[in-house]
C-alpha cells in the first residue's frame, strides 16, 4: 500500500528499488542493513540487538 509522500524530492531520477534489509527490533534505534550484505549473526551493527527481516526503498546498487 503507498500513502502520498509529500515532502520535496531533490533527485526524482534516483530508482528506488523495494529491497529486502534486515532493521533492527530496537523501535528507538535506527540500525538496519541490507540482506545481501548482512552479517552471519544477524545482530544489530549499531546496537548488538535482534534484527527482523524487512523491506525497504533503496537506490539501485
Ligand atoms: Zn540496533
Amino acid at each position: 500500500m503507498f500513502f502520498g509522500r509529500r515532502f520535496p524530492v531533490e533527485k526524482e531520477e534516483e530508482t528506488l528499488i523495494s529491497t529486502e534489509i534486515y532493521s533492527c527490533s530496537d523501535d528507538s534505534c535506527i540500525g538496519w542493513m541490507r540482506k545481501n550484505f548482512a552479517s552471519d549473526d544477524l545482530l544489530c551493527p549499531m546496537c548488538g540487538s535482534t534484527m527482523d527481516s524487512g523491506v525497504k526503498d533503496l537506490p539501485e546498487i
